[in-house]
């Protein structure tokens, strides 16, 4: 054990199941000697997400659906009053967090609705704005004289995206234009959070076989012809997405902010492949 977080704190938004890929990133966090704190979205992940917190010694675990912007406000209070209590501050935010309707993942995207457009950008990229609004705070406290905290403490934040949102990607649809929105979102809010020492940036998996990728059509053919044609031949492990994540989170990830960092085999380089 590296124990790369030693002493430090993070949020972790987006552990559905055994599966997600914010699971993963929890374990290694927790590998690396990091208090984690995990949310749910409701009622109905409650318990599992409580079984997964136990099971992994996390620390704590919240309610948070990022479309109420009061839930996020109260995820913050909670973490506020926990954190104070410890004299911690957060270091770490992992947004592992997306939604579309299924239609929209299976039928021709021009045929998007402006209610499922508009809901998988509401989930999918502006909660990463909510989410880093309401933590910011937490990572850089203001001073004694209210200034936010520039080189006081600071912070990581990260969030999770696909290749869909600069390449078509046959079925990904409404949910790449709202990873691209998400990317464009990563580079304004590192441009505003850097004075804080606050860094933002996401990390491009490849695809993996979790619940929410199964709602995008004909993802098994998407998987195995991906490990045929990534230069690694092979898919992405979502044990690789937490080590860069661990990364990102640590000390050693301190000079990286803006950035799309591929964990994907090297899928994303490929143009057109001649030979498996
Ligand atoms: P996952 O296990 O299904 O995780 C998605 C999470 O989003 C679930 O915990 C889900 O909670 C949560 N969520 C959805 N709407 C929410 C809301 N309104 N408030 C709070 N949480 C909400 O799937 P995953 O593949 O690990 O997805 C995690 C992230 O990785 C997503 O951003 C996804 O786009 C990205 N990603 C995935 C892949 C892949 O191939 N799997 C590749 C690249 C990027 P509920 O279960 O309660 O709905």
């Amino acid at each position: 054990m590296s124990q790369l977080l030693e002493g430090k704190t993070a949020l972790i938004l987006g552990v559905a199941n055994r599966w997600s890929l914010a699971y993963a990133i929890a374990r290694a966090f927790i590998r690396e000697n990091a208090e984690v704190i995990l949310t749910y979205q409701g009622d109905r992940q409650k318990q599992t997400v409580e079984e997964l917190a136990a099971e992994l010694k996390a620390r704590q675990v919240l309610p948070c659906d990022v479309t109420q912007d009061a839930q996020v406000d109260a995820l913050a209070d909670m973490l506020r009053k926990d954190l104070k209590g410890q004299g911690r501050v957060l270091n770490a935010v992992v947004h592992s967090i997306a939604f579309a309707n299924r239609e929209d993942l299976s039928r021709p995207f021009v045929e998007t609705s402006r209610s499922g457009f508009a809901l998988a950008q509401d989930v999918s990229a502006y909660s990463l704005v909510a989410v880093a609004r309401a933590t910011a705070p937490l990572m850089a406290p203001a001073d004694h004289n209210g200034n936010s905290g520039a080189h006081q403490n600071g912070g990581s934040i990260m969030t999770l995206t696909y290749l869909g949102s600069t390449r078509v990607v046959e079925n990904y649809n409404v949910m790449g234009v709202a990873k691209a929105a998400l990317e464009a979102s990563v580079r304004y809010l590192a441009a505003d959070l850097g004075p804080c020492n606050i860094r933002v940036n996401a990390i491009s998996a490849g695809a993996v076989k979790t619940t929410s990728a199964r709602g995008i059509r004909d993802l098994s053919k998407m998987i195995e012809g991906g490990a045929k044609m990534a230069p690694l031949r092979r898919n992405t492990d979502p044990a690789e997405v937490a080590d860069t994540a661990v990364f990102l989170a640590s000390d050693l990830g301190r000079g990286v902010t803006g950035n799309v960092i591929y964990v994907d085999a090297g899928m994303q380089i490929m143009g057109f492949a001649l030979k498996e």
